[in-house]
């Protein structure tokens, strides 16, 4: 009789592990070249590993185009949850309306897409924003200040904009400091930020005082254009806690980095696209409606922390950066 049960269990698990099996997630990257989203795959990957699922993927490679036959192209391999990391907002929505309405649920990852029926999960971007700017701020209170902001077809780089006048605004009032160049970066690139800083810092003589640089990649490029004038260790910011940022924080290149903990992300919108596959509620999910045409959305906000050459064992301690990886290039 036991033993019949057990064979029972045994059988009846084996079906919901092959049931669960055949539950193909479809994840989209938009520019997977950024350091940063290797880490965020492989939270992912390992997630829906454990949650008997599996991962297919697409990279965009920097192309809203593409992105769109990506999706489709996931869809067609039977994915029955997409994770869209979107190149650009609006371009994303023809393929994400697809989606919905085929009833495969949709997790805009990390950058918002505003349709109804997506599930957003993200950072709080506006906090980073104020982070951002809160660190430089705290070095360099007065002077001339320089923006580079991130690409304009991702949500993100206005949010953190947002946070970071926040932060300065009073001080812009009061005439301590000066926005003597404020620019976009198209699609994130490093190249791209390094060559506005060097129109910026032409335009301006050189007089720069402090750089608010929207991730790390763009605080690379900007540091790269202050370097070459001869202008190394003037504050720059950047977020993602990338490893070669880390190592510009300990050089003293670079004065902050905004660490988000992308396992943490990919783990919860690996656990959310399964949970919505199942057609069941998402964990900790809170209604939004903050983006720019307000659309109300089931979303989750994790929470920021910012690293400077103070707090840097923060990301060791974390198991992010090992200690000897932390120090390369240290003199
Ligand atoms: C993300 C950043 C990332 C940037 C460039 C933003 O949407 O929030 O973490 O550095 O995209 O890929």
């Amino acid at each position: 009789m036991q033993l019949k049960q057990t064979l029972a269990a045994m059988a009846f698990g084996l079906t919901a592990v092959s049931a669960l099996a055949q539950t193909v997630v479809g994840v989209s990257w938009s520019n997977f070249q950024e350091e940063r989203w290797k880490t965020d795959e492989a939270a992912i990957k390992a997630q829906l590993e454990k949650l008997g699922a599996k991962y297919i993927s697409a990279d965009a490679g920097g192309s809203p185009e593409k992105q769109l036959g990506d999706i489709e192209g996931l869809m067609s391999k039977g994915a029955k949850a997409l994770i869209v990391l979107a190149m650009d907002k609006d371009a994303i929505l023809p393929a994400v309306t697809k989606a919905t309405r085929q009833k495969v649920p949709v997790v805009a990852y990390d950058r918002l897409i505003e349709a109804p029926g997506v599930f957003y999960i993200t950072f709080d971007n506006v906090e980073v924003g104020r982070m951002e700017a809160r660190e430089v701020l705290k070095v360099k209170p007065k002077g001339n200040y320089v923006i580079i902001k991130g690409s304009p077809s991702d949500p993100n780089a206005d949010f953190l904009r947002a946070g970071q006048q926040e932060v300065l605004d009073a001080s812009i009032k009061k005439g301590d400091i000066k926005i003597v160049g404020d620019e976009y970066t198209e699609g994130w690139k490093p190249e791209v930020a390094q060559k506005n800083m060097e129109q910026i810092l032409t335009k301006n003589a050189n007089k720069v005082d402090a750089v608010v640089a929207a991730n790390d990649g763009t605080a690379g490029g900007a540091v790269a254009a202050l370097t070459a004038k001869g202008l190394r260790g003037v504050p720059v910011s950047g977020q993602d806690a990338d490893f070669a940022a880390l190592n510009r924080i300990a050089l003293g290149t670079q004065t902050a980095t905004i660490f988000k903990d992308s396992r943490e992300l990919g783990r919860e919108a690996a656990s959310a696209a399964i949970a919505l596959s199942q057609g069941k509620p998402v964990e900790k999910a809170a209604q939004w409606n903050s983006g720019p045409k307000k659309v109300a959305l089931s979303s989750r906000l994790l929470t920021p922390v910012p690293v400077t050459r103070d707090n840097l064992d923060v990301v060791v301690k974390a198991g992010w950066i090992k200690k000897d990886e932390l120090c390369k290039g240290v003199p």
